[in-house]
């Protein structure tokens, strides 16, 4: 799987990718998104691109940044996923010719066809469709969980990172994710631990706190330019009020930002988090992703972009997660965005001289 083959998370790809080449690689990782959107294959892709033999860099203005070769022996067996580095884990139930114990490894192989027929998209319930069992629920049980500590006390086969991905990781049993949180506690060497899950809260508090959250954006709700006029209007608004913090016309955007819906709240910090990913990437990295960043407020999009640098962007994505975390567990919207306000201002304001 590269990353050129999944649709609209161009973005991502691209932090993704620059995690890897600056080697600040977590060995603990949690991909967190609707199935469809991607977050299994873009674990994968991440995977893949650790071990390429031949990274492709592209040059500025380019939609990504950088790529796996697609044609390394390493690459090739990632292609296929028979990678034997790579482990992948993911709920399975007994079905008519697995009658009792199932485990991810007896349905390697119909893990890897349902991969191949939907790529990017398939949900769970295109899996346990495809193991012929619609009106199951899979877990990820105790022969799992001997499977993930055998595999991880393996040498590497080939030198490189193990990389192994529990995909629904939400499904693992109690027994499962404690093993798994032992494995987290003492990390093994050059060892890539990749949850891909759709729901935090089903997930073992212990184990989201040991991992580094990669929020993959839904692509389910494609956005009407309507939306987008909207949300660039009140991007505009925030950013200047958080410059200048005055706390009556800030306290009324944040009324009217709480009045919308949660779903709107969480469009719109993804809204937020993509477009000062853009104005990082065109000001401190010279990259365009396509078009020129308008919006729609001249003198801003003149002057904005190039407050977004290395000192504040990772610390504004990090406010911004944390905020979409607090609107899904029914967080008070008002007292959440007037937080991530003070938050964001100061990040906003932190003067370049600090860097
Ligand atoms: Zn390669």
């Amino acid at each position: 799987m590269q990353f050129k083959d999944i649709e609209g998370q161009q973005i991502l790809a691209n932090r993704l990718t620059e995690i890897i080449d600056s080697g600040r690689i977590s060995h603990a990782q949690l991909f967190l998104g609707p199935t469809a959107s991607g977050s299994l294959a873009l674990a994968i892709a991440y995977a893949q691109y650790l071990g390429c033999e031949n990274r492709q860099h592209f040059p500025e203005g380019s939609v990504l940044r950088a790529d796996s070769c697609g044609q390394c022996p390493s690459c090739r067996k990632y292609a296929g996923l028979v990678h034997p580095d790579l482990h992948l884990v993911f709920p399975t139930t007994t079905t008519a010719t697995v009658t009792s114990k199932p485990c991810a490894d007896d349905f390697q192989e119909e893990f890897r066809s349902f991969m191949e027929e939907f790529g990017q998209r398939g949900t769970e319930d295109d899996w346990y469709e495809r193991l012929g069992v619609e009106n199951k629920q899979g877990m990820i049980r105790e022969r799992d969980a001997d499977n993930i500590i055998r595999t991880l006390g393996l040498k590497s086969y080939e030198g490189g990172y193990k990389v192994l991905v529990v995909w629904m990781a939400e499904r693992m049993n109690v027994v499962t994710a404690n093993t798994l949180l032992k494995t987290l506690e003492e990390p093994e060497g050059r060892t890539l631990l990749m949850l891909v899950a759709e729901s935090r809260d089903r997930l073992l508090s212990t184990i989201v706190s040991r991992v580094q959250q990669v929020v993959v954006p839904d692509l389910g709700v494609g956005m009407s330019d309507a939306r987008r006029a909207e949300f660039s209007a009140l991007f505009v608004q925030w950013m200047r009020l958080l410059f200048k913090l005055n706390m009556k016309p800030l306290s009324d955007w944040v009324d009217k930002i709480a009045a919308a819906g949660r779903e709107t709240q969480k469009l719109f910090l993804q809204y937020v988090q993509e477009s000062l990913r853009a104005c990082f990437l065109k000001t401190a990295a010279g990259i365009s992703l396509g078009g020129e960043l308008e919006f729609g407020d001249p003198k801003f999009d003149q002057a904005f972009p190039a407050m977004i640098a290395p000192r504040n962007i990772e610390q504004m994505n990090e406010a911004l997660n944390e905020a979409m975390y607090a609107i899904e567990r029914n967080a008070n919207a008002k007292i959440a965005f007037m937080q991530l306000s003070f938050r964001m201002s100061r990040f906003l304001r932190k003067p370049a001289a600090n860097n």
